[in-house]
């Protein structure tokens, strides 16, 4: 009988920490996926040309200005070269 009980607290124990490790990979899995998916994004994003000086710089990064996409506050300022 003690040995019964021996086996079951070693099952129960192997499946324990199989459950932990399957767990921890799953949760490594999803972070490396959501890194993936940040990085896709940030490809995908759309690039918009400075008006001024011609660069093409991340919409997130450039300024918005009399409905025209600028690298800088400045050259927002500055407006169209001529
Ligand atoms: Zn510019």
């Amino acid at each position: 009988m003690a040995k019964f009980l021996l086996w079951a607290v070693v099952i129960l124990a192997v499946l324990l920490v199989s459950r932990i490790l399957a767990q921890q990979k799953a949760r490594a899995r999803h972070l490396a996926e959501r890194r993936q998916a940040e990085i896709g994004q940030q490809a995908a994003e759309t690039m918009v040309r400075c008006a001024h000086c011609q660069v093409y710089l991340p919409r997130s990064e450039a300024f918005l200005s009399q409905g025209r996409t600028w690298c800088s506050a400045e050259h927002a300022r500055m407006g169209l070269k001529r």
